[in-house]
This record gives structure tokens, C-alpha cells and sequence, in this order.
């Protein structure tokens, strides 16, 4: 009996619809291999959404996501929805199903691929080989802690104020994501936080280190978020898995994607507790410029595809497969324009999907 998984399609705008095609295509072509079975449904989310309902997230789009084992998302937005009212906006759509799926923890890869190494800034020497998971904590912290606001006192002065607050259960769960990632990786964990002034981070620590002992297989340690901003872009082949809070997260985890240098190449994945579905999807933005001129690089669709096999659906094996056919589909020459290379072969979206198809069928 092959296993059946309950997929909710997010294509949104822009390029949205031509990736999430090709990584459709690409789970159809493994589901045999790997005795598994995928149930696609599309609904509507972002500027799409507001066009045809009013809402950047209508309410049946998120029943829909919230009655699936996983969510795949391409983006939202663009230039023609930039004047409505923020609330309004097709980026609240993310926001919405962050809140109304429970998505706490954001994981981001930053890995450089071999094939691409000359598109990172940093030298090849320091970025070769780099490997990395920032596990965001993405609903707490100073970005929800109250209060928050900008308040006038009695001489009529402002003061802008947010707090930055983690209760123990918060950091706990956030924790046990980050451990459970690095299981699945090489076991080493550094978690990042400013414990040498914030209270917050002493708790945070605190806690972190706790949990250590239910995880004898993961090698843990702790940096100051400042000494782990500069240890990235001195020696970042030190790091497996970073764990951190919210802001320092959302700093670190630009800072790392941008070792790698290609932005059409990375996935990420947002969960909730264990059980309820997660979001996966590129790190890019809908790419307005380049929508429905088939110039999209589909790579960072399909590896959150591989994202959502792994973490979303525990199917380890098929995101390995999707994995490594997209590393061979480079080695072969093939090139979107944004990772064009000399001495490779410029293709278009819909061409880079059909070659990675192929590759799957080769049977690698
Ligand atoms: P963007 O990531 O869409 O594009 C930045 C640049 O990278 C553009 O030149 C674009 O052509 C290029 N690019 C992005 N993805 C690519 C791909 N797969 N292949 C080839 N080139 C690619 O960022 P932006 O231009 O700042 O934002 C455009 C819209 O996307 C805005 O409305 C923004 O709010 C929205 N946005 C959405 C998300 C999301 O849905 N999670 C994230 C970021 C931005």
C-alpha cells in the first residue's frame, strides 16, 4: 500500500505558477519509486486571491491547508496590489498562515553547491563546503512581545518601544525543532543568542542547554549573536544547525543565504508542532520582472519540494533522490539565466524542468 499525502498548492503570483509546475511535476515522477502517492489541491492565496475574493488568505484556502499533511508555496505579490492598504496586502497572506497554521519555527538552508561556487561574494576557500540550517524561532520575540508601540509621556517626548520576551514552553519547542534537525544532520547545534546582556537570552540558554541531555547524539554550543555574525563570514564551515530567536534569525538566516550567492536555489520550510502541516517554500520573492517569460529558476521550488519530504512528510529517502538530481542536473551544464555560468547552456524555466524530469526517469 503506497503512502497517500494530501497536498495544498500555493502557486500565488508572479512566477509562482511556472515553478510550482515543475515541482509538481518532479513529485509525480518520484511518488512511484518511492511507494508514495500526492493529492494536489490549489487554492488561492496572495495578490490572486485578492483579485478573485478580496482577501489575500480567504478563509477556504486556509481550511484547505489546515486539512493537508503539507502546504507548498511558491509567492506572493506584486507591483499591482503595492498601493492597497497593508493590511490588505498580499504579504499578509504569509502572516495568516503563520498564525493560522501555528508556524513557529523557520528553517533555512544555506548550502554551497560546487557547481556554483563563483556566485558566492566571499572567496571559494571559505565558502566551499559550507553546509548550513538557521532554525528561526518566527512567532515570538521582539516582534510580537508587548508592550509595543510608540508612547508619549507627560512632557510630550516619545519613545518607540518593543520587548523582546520568550517564555520557557516557547524556546522549548523552538529547541526541540532545532535538535531534531541536527539528528538529521551532522549532530552539531550552536545556539545563537546575547546572553551576556539580555535577560531573555539567559533564559533562552537556559533552556537550550537543558534539553541537551535528551539529545546525547547532538554536540551543542552557544555564541553571542554579534561573535556569530562575523564567525559566518570568517569560517563558515563550523555550522550545521544555528538555533536562534526571532530577530537575530531573521539577520542571520539573509547573512547566510548569501554565502551561497543564488537566490533562485533556495528553499526554507515553516512548522508548527509535530503532526499539523508546514509551508514550504523559496526563500525568493513572485519575481515580477521575469514572470510568464519562462526565464524562472524552478530549482528553489523543487528543493523545498525535497524541504517538504523531509521535515513536512519524513520521507527522507525521496528528498535525497530530488536532492541529488538536481546536483546532477548542474553538473550537466543546464543554467537558468540568474546561475548562468560560462561555458554552460542558458535555458528557460519550463527546459530546466523537463531536464530534471528526465534525470528522475534515468533513474539517476
Ligand atoms: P524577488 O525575490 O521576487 O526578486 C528579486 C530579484 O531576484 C529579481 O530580479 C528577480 O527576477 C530575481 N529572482 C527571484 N526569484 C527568482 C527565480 N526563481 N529565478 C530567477 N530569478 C529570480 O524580490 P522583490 O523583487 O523584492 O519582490 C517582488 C515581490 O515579491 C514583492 O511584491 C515582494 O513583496 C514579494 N515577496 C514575496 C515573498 C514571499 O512570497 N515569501 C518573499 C519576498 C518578496
Amino acid at each position: 500500500m503506497s503512502k497517500n499525502y494530501k497536498i495544498t498548492l500555493l502557486p500565488g503570483d508572479g512566477i509562482g505558477g511556472e515553478i510550482i509546475q515543475v515541482a509538481v511535476a518532479v513529485l509525480e515522477a518520484i511518488a512511484p519509486k518511492f511507494d508514495l502517492s500526492f493529492q494536489f489541491e490549489a487554492a488561492l492565496v496572495g495578490g490572486a486571491a485578492i483579485d478573485a475574493t478580496g482577501q489575500p488568505l480567504p478563509s477556504e484556502t486556509l481550511t484547505v491547508c489546515q486539512q493537508s499533511d503539507a502546504i507548498l508555496l511558491a509567492a506572493v505579490g506584486g507591483h499591482k496590489w503595492d498601493t492597497l492598504p497593508s493590511e490588505l496586502r498580499p504579504e499578509q497572506a504569509l502572516l495568516g498562515l503563520r498564525a493560522g497554521l501555528g508556524l513557529f519555527a523557520n528553517l533555512r538552508p544555506a548550502k554551497v553547491l560546487p557547481q556554483l561556487i563563483d556566485a558566492s561574494s566571499l572567496k571559494k576557500e571559505i565558502v566551499e563546503g559550507v553546509d548550513i540550517l538557521v532554525v528561526r524561532e518566527l512567532t515570538g520575540g521582539i516582534y510580537f512581545g508587548k508592550p509595543k508601540g510608540i508612547f508619549t509621556d507627560e512632557h510630550g517626548m516619545r519613545r518607540g518601544v518593543n520587548t523582546m520576551a520568550y517564555t520557557e514552553p516557547e524556546i522549548d519547542r523552538i529547541a526541540k525543532v532545532a535538535y531534531t534537525a541536527a539528528m538529521k544532520r551532522q549532530g552539531i547545534l550552536c545556539s545563537v543568542d546575547k546572553a551576556n546582556v539580555l535577560e531573555v537570552s539567559q533564559l533562552w540558554r537556559e533552556r537550550v542547554t537543558n534539553l541537551a541531555a535528551d539529545y546525547p547524539n547532538v554536540k551543542l554550543s552557544h555564541m553571542y549573536v554579534d561573535n556569530a555574525a562575523m564567525q559566518l563570514l570568517r569560517y563558515p564551515k563550523q555550522f550545521d544547525v544555528i538555533v536562534t530567536g526571532n530577530l537575530f534569525g531573521d539577520i542571520l538566516s539573509d547573512a547566510a543565504a548569501m554565502l551561497t550567492g543564488s537566490i533562485g536555489m533556495l528553499p526554507s520550510a515553516s512548522l508548527g508542532e509535530p503532526n499539523t502541516p508546514g509551508v514550504f517554500e523559496p526563500v525568493h520573492g513572485s519575481a515580477p520582472d521575469i514572470a510568464g517569460k519562462d526565464l524562472a529558476n524552478p530549482l528553489a521550488q523543487v528543493l523545498s519540494a525535497a524541504m517538504m519530504l523531509r521535515y513536512g512528510l519524513n520521507e527522507a529517502a525521496a528528498a535525497d533522490y530530488i536532492e541529488t538530481a538536481v546536483m546532477q542536473l548542474l553538473d550537466s551544464g543546464k543554467r537558468t539565466g540568474d546561475i548562468m555560468a560560462v561555458g554552460c547552456q542558458q535555458v528557460g524555466c519550463q527546459a530546466m524542468g523537463a531536464a530534471l524530469l528526465e534525470l528522475l526517469s534515468s533513474g539517476l
